[in-house]
């Protein structure tokens, strides 16, 4: 996570690229998003950058300061932004991502009269999260109207 607060200048709305958010073929950035172009955000260019699963896996038990300056470089090879940022932090997350999704929104214990929802369910992203959330409640409605069995 990196941002520019020194970057906030009258008639400059952003640094760097012209877009908000890409996929990334760069083998260190799998993802980038430009958090001050999402709703009701701060004007400050704040940037989140997840390393790609391959590059992340290999550099694992990596030193943090040589994570980061590594990823900044390729922050800049890939956005073109050259500035140092002022705010800057680095999290390994560890189990980020659902390697095999379970393939259906939910499941649900008729039994049990129970459910399980989340986004593990379809894969490992909030809209996935939400899909399988839904479904499961629209699932569980119509048990409890018709008392059929959840497929
Ligand atoms: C740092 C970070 C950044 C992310 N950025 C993005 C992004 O930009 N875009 C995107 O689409 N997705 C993003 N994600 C992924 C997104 O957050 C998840 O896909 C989403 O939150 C999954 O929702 P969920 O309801 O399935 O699980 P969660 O949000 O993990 O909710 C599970 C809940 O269950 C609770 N819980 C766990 N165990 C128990 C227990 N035993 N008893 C009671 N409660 C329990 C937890 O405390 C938690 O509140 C990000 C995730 C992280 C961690």
């Amino acid at each position: 996570m990196i941002g520019f607060p020194q970057a906030v200048r009258p008639g400059l709305t952003t640094l760097g690229p012209q877009w908000n958010a890409a996929r990334s073929t760069h083998h260190r950035i799998a993802w980038l998003a430009r958090e001050s172009s999402k709703p009701a955000r701060s004007q400050v260019e704040r940037w989140t950058v997840q390393a790609s699963p391959q590059w992340s896996l290999e550099h694992l038990k990596d030193d943090p300061a040589r994570v980061q300056a590594k990823l900044l470089r390729a922050f800049s090879e890939v956005t073109g932004i050259r500035a140092t940022p002022s705010q800057i932090e680095i999290r390994r997350w560890t189990h980020a991502r659902t390697m095999m999704p379970l393939g259906q929104s939910a499941l649900w214990d008729d039994d049990a009269q129970l459910g399980l929802c989340g986004d593990w369910c379809l894969g490992h992203r909030l809209e996935d999260a939400f899909i399988s959330g839904l479904e499961l409640a629209l699932a569980a409605i119509d048990v409890a109207h018709s008392n059929k069995a959840f497929s």
